[in-house]
């Protein structure tokens, strides 16, 4: 790729980037609360839905905070958007490779 091929493919995509609030890193997880007694909906072996926000930190460290029924849209729409933001950053850090080198 030439040098100006890459400068204005980069431009483009670094233009594309909406304001980068609303994102969240992590995985969603579904969990089923069960209750060991005094609950009917469990007792007749149903269970309660539970979703749960997982991050990995660097170095191991896991933290996890629960969501809320009514909140787990909204959390998937920011995981998306921070997904679709970081392979943005990453196209544009490739690009940047051909600017720093372009005859290579
Ligand atoms: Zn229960």
């Amino acid at each position: 790729m030439k040098l100006k091929e890459a400068v204005s493919l980069r431009d483009k995509l670094a233009r594309s980037i909406d304001s980068p609030a609303e994102i969240l890193r992590g995985s969603l997880l579904h969990r089923t609360i069960r209750h060991k007694k005094g609950c009917q909906t469990c007792a007749r072996g149903g269970g309660h839905p539970a979703w749960v926000l997982s991050i990995n930190y660097a170095g191991g460290r896991n933290k996890q905070i629960s969501i809320r029924p009514e909140e787990k849209e909204q959390v998937e729409r920011w995981l998306a958007n921070y997904h679709e933001l970081r392979e943005t950053l990453e196209s544009i850090c490739e690009l940047n490779h051909v600017v720093l080198r372009p005859g290579d």
